[in-house]
């Protein structure tokens, strides 16, 4: 493949003529230089693409439905310098910048470009930022900024540029937007002048709604199918239109029947997670698929985590210790695992006691993909409840979708009592500690309570292989759908 001069410019590159009149000397956007010999095309000098990328590096591949050369910039460098994120590509890219304000997490994805280093944590841990996470998407380079709290930010860098530039301190100006997870419900009254669909980089996409005044909204959110449903309490809706779309889109579905309590519904094509920011005159709920998802689930390292152990029993009722339920249930979910290709690591195959917070640090030692822990329930009054309940941290949106995913899978497949995904927040304030090292680590990670002990006939089920069976082949489906999107 082979590129005139000009292409050079558009890499930020620039050149200067050789002593060598069939070469040419390159200096790329981050100063890498070197010599190319060219190639002369009817009297006009080419430059080789792929010594090219060599030596400013990046990828290119070809496209041949589209006859169009797709590059991908390298991420050279990530550091935090001067109150500033600053990211280096081999050439320029555009990007977007999101704030997550339920986890604190400044999401930068580069779009077209690709992570070259095996470095996936850059440690900061000063001024109230922990670490920058680098990972790769589907067709972008994503860092993750994790913050002790809020931090206003601002993008100093132009928008498609080598050097990306994000000012993160205390001394910017707070933002006007209240940010919040799961606002109140109100009812100032609201006019919804405009709905819009904005696709992003990949599957990432925002619904942006314009309103007259500081409107109000919930979400419900679903897996099965894939559906993301705002409601607007006090808005009003002139029309049902809206602008724009997104490959990741099914449908948006606008409805006004109910006067006063309009909303607008998302059905999505696979599993995807949000946040919604609600600002003076709009409201922005941005999109994008869940950690870990994408790829192939064979490729998946999953950690199971067999509940208690040792001298610690759980739950023990008429001579059955949770501790034991726990352990065939993770053998069960092991082997249907296996049968899939993924990767398992198990927290105890012995019955052996173990710290809390030493069972997902297992998880992120060995870079698992998910944490499942296993459990059984008890309320210790006898025969006074049934199903199955799963917990994910606090509002950690892909957590969520996990469990979500993993408790639909479950419950469609046992046929048991559907107690509800719930956040661990519901138990205690600070969450189940077992989930609680995983938080901001974006490995997402559940604990699913599959039945109860102290009622007999969930214990009868508990106690038989067919059960168990039933319950792995639903936490396989689960984090099969989570995975590959459905
Ligand atoms: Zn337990």
């Amino acid at each position: 493949m082979l590129a005139p001069l000009s292409v050079l410019s558009s890499l930020g590159a620039s050149s200067m003529a050789s002593t060598d009149a069939g070469k040419v000397a390159v200096i790329s956007a981050s100063g890498e230089s070197g010599e190319i010999a060219t190639v002369d095309v009817n009297k006009g000098k080419m430059l080789p693409m792929d010594k090219l990328l060599a030596l400013i590096g990046g990828e290119s591949s070809w496209d041949s439905a589209a006859k169009t050369l797709n590059l991908t910039a390298h991420v050279q460098s990530v550091e935090f310098a001067d109150e500033t994120l600053k990211i280096n590509c081999s050439f320029p890219a555009a990007y977007s910048v999101v704030y997550w304000a339920s986890s604190k997490k400044l999401i930068v994805d580069i779009a077209s470009s690709k992570l070259k280093s095996e470095a996936r944590e850059v440690y900061i841990g000063s001024q109230g930022i922990l670490r920058a996470r680098l990972g790769n998407q589907t067709d972008c380079a994503r860092i993750v900024l994790d913050l002790e709290k809020d931090i206003p930010y601002k993008v100093i860098s132009d928008p498609v540029t080598s050097q990306i530039q994000i000012k993160v301190s205390e001394s910017l100006p707070k933002p006007k937007v209240t940010i919040t997870q799961q606002p109140k419900s109100g009812r100032i009254p609201f006019e919804i002048t405009g709905i819009k669909i904005d696709a992003r980089d990949g599957d990432n996409f925002d619904l942006v709604m314009a309103t007259s005044a500081k409107g109000s909204a919930s979400v419900a959110y679903g897996v099965s199918p894939p559906e993301i449903k705002v409601n607007l309490p006090g808005g009003t809706l002139e029309n049902s239109q809206y602008v724009g779309s997104s490959p990741v889109l099914k449908d948006v579905i606008i409805d006004k029947s109910t006067p006063g309590k309009p909303t607008v519904t998302l059905q999505l094509k696979r599993i995807m997670v949000y946040s919604l920011n609600i600002e003076n005159s709009q409201m922005v709920l941005s999109v994008r698929p869940p950690d870990r998802s994408g790829g192939k689930f064979s490729d998946k390292v999953i950690v199971i985590d067999p509940g208690h152990g040792g001298n610690q029993k759980g739950a023990c009722c008429s001579g059955v210790m949770e501790k034991d339920v726990n352990v065939k249930i993770a053998d069960e979910l092991a082997s249907a695992l296996h049968a899939q290709g993924a990767k398992v690591i198990l927290t105890r195959t012995s019955d052996v006691a173990m710290g809390l917070a030493a069972r997902p640090e297992m998880a992120l030692n060995c870079s698992a993909d998910f944490f499942i822990s296993i459990h059984c329930n008890s309320n210790g009054t006898l025969n006074s409840a049934s199903g199955i309940e799963t917990y994910y941290h606090k509002y950690e949106p892909s957590p969520m979708a996990l469990a979500y995913a993993v408790h639909m899978g479950v419950c469609n497949s046992t046929g048991m009592c559907d107690r509800r995904p719930r956040s661990d927040s519901s138990l205690y304030g600070s969450g189940l500690a077992v989930l609680r090292r995983l938080e901001n680590t974006g490995l997402p990670g559940i604990l699913i309570e599959c039945g109860y002990l102290n009622t007999a006939s969930d214990r009868n089920k508990l106690l038989s292989s067919e059960y168990r069976k039933k319950l792995a082949a639903g936490i396989v489906e689960g984090l099969k759908s989570y995975v590959e999107g459905k």
